[in-house]
């Protein structure tokens, strides 16, 4: 079968035996590439088969989506009921630290297969299930409520920014934001309810974009006692001035991850919210690649393209 694998060629389509494993196996339909898949493959060769935002049918036919981490379950934090924060982590993540779903099939464990609800396909939308999950994990983190002004600063190269906008808004974020370089961005935004024309100050800044810079802006537009919430993917090391942060008290949260809120798994809540709100998918799924042009895909997100979530279909 095929499989997209960051070679010393740099991304290729490679052959690859039909995987073997306990587990589910599904049949992939859909693969976001997100920033993080851009980071790691900049960085050099990796051993494993890439895709972590990836849905698709199981063997009769079922649609789902993926949690593509896979907790230990035998650490302390994993025995305490906190599998989000799980020892092993990152080596243990589908598509980051084992063979992923950018593939025709992939083998995943029963625990992290997401049914979908009525209104989301695996061919558009339940690609999205991961990043959101990760934008309503960090609500969760950074106790945003109902009558909280929020602002996401930045989109980064794959949408990241433009679905926290809908996970902000679905939280009931009673006034939100968005601030985006590009104005493809800020329509994308616009389209989902936001406002693009920042003002005032924010309970809550979301730190979308990844940069130093957008770290000191996200920072500026914090209410003083405000919230800030850096969810963008720091993977090299950044410099921070934290001044403004000091002396405005910020709580500061990241997010990188899901797991169980008291009313269940963040990728089941996502998968909700994109089957009640299609639109979602609809605005931020904006260009399609046929598996065998990986390459060009990332190349494609990588560019000055105007594209939110690129996604690749085998
Ligand atoms: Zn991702
Ligand atoms: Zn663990």
């Amino acid at each position: 079968m095929r499989g997209v694998r960051r070679t010393e060629n740099g991304i290729e389509v490679v052959d690859l035996p039909r995987p073997e494993a306990d587990g589910v196996r599904i049949k992939v339909q859909s693969i976001g590439i997100c920033q993080t898949d851009l980071n790691l493959t900049a960085m050099g060769p990796l051993q494993f088969t890439l895709g972590h935002e990836f849905a698709g049918v199981l063997d009769d036919g079922t649609p789902v989506g993926v949690q593509p981490t896979v907790p230990c379950g035998q650490c302390e934090l994993c025995r305490n009921g906190d599998s989000v924060w799980c020892v092993e982590g990152y080596s243990r993540l589908i598509g980051i630290g084992q063979d992923g779903g950018m593939a025709d099939e992939v083998i995943v464990p029963a625990s992290s297969i997401v049914p979908l609800p009525r209104g989301l396909d695996a061919t558009n939308g339940a690609n999205l299930i991961e990043p959101l999950a990760i934008h309503l994990h960090t609500l969760d983190l950074a106790r945003a409520t109902g009558r909280t002004r929020i602002l996401v600063v930045g989109a980064n190269q794959s949408g990241f920014g433009v679905i926290a906008v809908a996970a902000a808004l679905a939280r009931g974020g009673e006034h939100v934001d968005f601030e985006g370089d590009r104005a493809f961005q800020r329509e994308a935004a616009a389209r989902l309810g936001a406002g693009v024309e920042p003002s005032g100050q924010y309970d809550l800044v979301i730190e979308a974009d990844g940069s130093e810079e957008s770290i000191h802006k996200a920072a500026e537009w914090a209410r003083p006692g405000g919230t800030l919430a850096l969810v963008a993917g720091y993977y090299t090391p950044k410099t921070w001035n934290f001044t403004t942060a000091f002396v405005k008290e910020l709580t500061v949260v990241f997010g990188a991850f899901y797991g169980h809120s008291a009313t269940g798994r963040d990728v089941d809540a996502a998968a909700t919210l994109l089957g009640r709100n299609p639109r979602i998918a609809e605005i931020v799924n904006t260009h399609r690649f046929p598996l065998d042009a990986a390459a060009e895909a990332f190349e494609f997100a990588r560019s000055d393209s105007e594209s939110l979530k690129v996604v690749i279909e085998p």
